[in-house]
């Protein structure tokens, strides 16, 4: 029999900060990687304080910012490499009302720069507005570095876990006796018997790689109906859309078209759709994520309802989850599984 003290079940944002919390306090665990990669491994990786619809500030942003990059640098030491890229979003207003607005917000709200920009090879007549401290992750490298670092590391199991096999009253799993148990699957929760009635409901969202025919000179996050941001080999990303009602497990043509038409209408020059993605945000009624234990297994938890923030969140989250796991410190109220009891 194999002990250790947590098994995690996924391999999203929400598993892996937590996996990081485990490393760096020198834990031993298990995580279980079906190896589907949904929604997370599709994530744009935008890292963003200010609500750019209204012009106001997410939750808890600065926190959550100060506490992303002291996990990203800690996470640094040991895969060697920065996977922050410190290139802003610039919103592009749509005419000289908004632009007032932000004018008038950024009074309030420190993360809405003052100084406006222009933007080579897009449509941006009434300029841009610069997000103070946003930011992208390299979703690509974090993912492979890391599930490669669990993998040298004797912490990744590559099979879907079977819920069926789990003795509860002896919290062991085939041949692994745990202490807790992080169930962290994103939107396979609703296969979970634990927790599949947390109310979390999926978004899904689609994006474009695309090839465009004349560069945008600055590698800056732009967005205007959607984002757009160059990743290799002159290719762009451009999404993601948001259908709480398209569930299947497809690429939706209408999504397709909505993403095309909007940077048509944005990009003035030809452009080549080379691949489409998607995948299942899970979201919840009151915007905040889903922490707590099962009320028989105690030692059973959920770390879910990420929503479009899976970066900010997961990581914030994972840091609160190990200090209430491991010192008893509270889950913040607002996202703790009790509010729905
Ligand atoms: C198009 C799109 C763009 C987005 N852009 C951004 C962005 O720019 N910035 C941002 O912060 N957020 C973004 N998000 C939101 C973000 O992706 C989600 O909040 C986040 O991925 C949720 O992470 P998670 O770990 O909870 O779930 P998931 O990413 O879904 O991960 C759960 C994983 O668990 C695995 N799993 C499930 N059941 C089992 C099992 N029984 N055994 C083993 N493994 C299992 C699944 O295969 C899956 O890989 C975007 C989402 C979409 C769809």
């Amino acid at each position: 029999m194999k002990n250790v003290d947590y098994i995690i079940v996924g391999d999203g944002y929400a598993a892996l900060f937590f996996a990081h919390q485990l490393i760096k306090n020198k834990k031993s665990f298990y995580l279980f990687s079906e190896g589907k990669r949904s929604a997370s491994f599709v994530s744009a990786g935008i890292i963003n304080p200010a609500v750019l619809k209204r012009f106001t500030t997410f939750w808890l942003a600065q926190e959550q910012i100060n506490a992303l990059k002291i996990t990203l640098s800690e996470i640094e030491v040991y895969t060697h490499k920065n996977y922050l890229i410190e290139k802003p979003i610039l919103r592009v207003f749509h005419d000289e009302k908004e632009k007032e607005l932000w004018l008038k917000k950024s009074n309030e709200i420190s993360f809405l720069s003052k100084d406006f920009l222009r933007v080579n090879s897009v449509k941006n007549p009434f300029e841009c507005g610069l997000v103070n401290q946003s930011a992208r992750l390299n979703v690509r490298d974090f993912f492979t570095d890391l599930i490669n670092y669990l993998e040298q590391n004797d912490h990744l199991i590559k099979e879907k876990f079977n819920y069926n096999m789990i003795n509860t009253e002896k919290s062991i799993y085939k041949d692994i006796q745990f202490k807790s148990i992080i169930f962290a699957e994103g939107m396979g929760v609703k296969d979970n018997p634990f927790f599949s009635d947390i109310p979390v409901n999926p978004n899904k969202g689609h994006h474009l790689e695309v090839r465009l025919s004349e560069k945008i000179e600055e590698d800056f996050t732009i967005k205007k109906k959607h984002f757009i941001f160059p990743l290799i080999d002159n290719t762009y990303y451009y999404g993601g859309t948001y259908d709480r009602d398209q569930i299947h497990h497809k690429i939706d043509d209408s999504a397709v078209e909505k993403l095309t038409n909007a940077l048509s209408e944005f990009y003035p020059n030809d452009f080549d759709v080379i691949n489409v993605k998607f995948g299942f945000r899970p979201t919840v009624k009151d915007r905040r994520p889903i922490i707590g234990n099962h009320s028989r297994y105690k030692n059973f938890y959920v770390f879910n309802g990420l929503g479009a923030r899976g970066i900010l969140n997961g990581n914030y989250f994972a840091i609160n989850l190990y200090q209430h796991l491991e010192t008893g410190e509270e889950i913040h109220p607002e996202v703790n599984l009790k509010r729905f009891q």
